[in-house]
């Protein structure tokens, strides 16, 4: 077995499209080349379809998902404004460290493990905040949040949405919801690799963006000179070439399918997997009714694992079998697996040949 054969479903990255694979190895062009331009353009078009948005600032931030987190805050809020923020899982918990840096006051609305946002708790949390927060996929948890709720709740607050997990693998509506910024991961359903953060901005928020004495790589002013309009783009930052070469293809290959069916095909495989893991007389940790496709949080009952430690059948998965799944974070590790079918890695025949594994090792 080679490396080349891994099956990667952890909670990312999982194995990338082959045209986003073969997009890499594509000749190196400057980041000012009107060749390369007009390929930035169409990704930052793909995008905008992938995200159903009819948002002008639509675009990769260059770094990963948190580089799209910390864009998404420092540019909307600093001192004197005040953040709501639901934690239900890590991510929550990450958004609220972020937040805190800017000088803003965020208000985290803490959530049981494994349990959706309550829309209702966020609302009464504050009469006039600056913005609401939220993560709708949560990744250490497997849970599925309603983002459209929170849209209908939001008043004159921006809504701000972590899509890192959901974006490309789950119904997704930034203008439909309401969702002002959006940023989200290319590693995960998306299926290309770790590097990029696509992001997405209403014109409403756009017209809030602030100063950002944090941050000068991450100005969303300075950044839109390159990135969007017509004719001659300022240079900021040397734009990551092959990475947007990559997602430019990854989001061909994921429009060519179609977003419903790609969407459809990440609930099928889910599904497929949370009740293969059932029926190993394993459990699912996420709440009934809010669990993530892409992502299947699953615990482990007392005694099911016989003498073996969790963290031993994941090693041998990996180094008998090739498979990469993920443990638990924070307050369930050591007690939940997290297991990824995302992107390229949403195919049945990935949860057959890890459900064979499993009972192979656990035999
Ligand atoms: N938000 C969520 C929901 C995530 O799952 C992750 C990563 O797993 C992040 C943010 C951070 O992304 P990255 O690790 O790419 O910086």
């Amino acid at each position: 077995m080679t490396l080349s054969d891994r099956i990667l479903m952890g909670p990312g990255p999982c194995n990338p499209y082959p045209e986003a694979v073969q997009a890499l190895g594509r000749p190196m062009l400057g980041h000012l080349d009107p060749e390369f331009i007009a390929i930035l353009d169409e990704t930052n078009e793909r995008l905008r379809q992938v995200f159903r948005t009819s948002n002008a600032l639509t675009f990769p931030v260059s770094g990963t998902g948190s580089a799209g987190m910390e864009a998404a805050v420092v540019n909307f809020v600093g001192p004197g404004d005040t953040v709501v923020v639901a934690v239900n899982g890590v991510f929550g918990g990450r958004m609220v460290d972020v937040i805190g840096r800017t000088g803003a006051t965020a208000i985290p609305v803490d959530h049981e493990w494994g349990q959706p946002v309550d829309i209702d708790r966020m609302v009464a949390a504050h009469d006039s905040p600056t913005v609401f927060a939220m993560v709708h996929a949560e990744t250490s948890t497997g849970v599925e949040s309603d983002v459209a709720s929170m849209g209908a709740a939001k008043g004159d607050a921006l809504l701000l949405v972590d899509c890192v997990t959901s974006l490309g693998g789950v119904d997704l509506r930034i203008d439909e919801w309401g969702v002002d910024v959006a940023y989200s991961g290319t590693q995960k359903c998306l299926g290309v690799a770790p590097g990029l953060a696509p992001l997405t901005v209403s014109d409403r928020a756009i017209e809030r963006i602030k100063p950002t004495p944090q941050s000068w790589y991450l100005d969303l002013n300075m950044i839109a000179n390159y990135v969007t309009g017509s004719g001659a783009r300022a240079y900021h930052h040397t734009a990551p070439i092959s990475m947007i070469m990559s997602l430019h293809a990854g989001l061909g290959a994921v429009l060519d399918e179609g977003l419903d069916q790609v969407r459809q095909r990440h609930q099928t495989v889910g599904d497929a997997m949370k009740a293969g893991m059932q029926d190993l007389g394993f459990e699912l940790f996420a709440a009934d009714g809010h669990r993530l496709a892409p992502l299947s949080s699953i615990s482990i009952p007392e005694g099911r694992l016989g003498s073996l430690g969790e963290a031993e059948v994941r090693s041998r998965l990996l180094s008998d079998f090739g498979i990469e799944i993920g443990g638990g974070l924070g307050p369930v590790a050591g007690k939940v697996w997290r297991i990824g079918t995302m992107g390229h890695t949403a195919r049945q025949r990935n949860v057959t040949t890890l459900l064979a594994a499993l009972t192979t090792i656990l035999e």
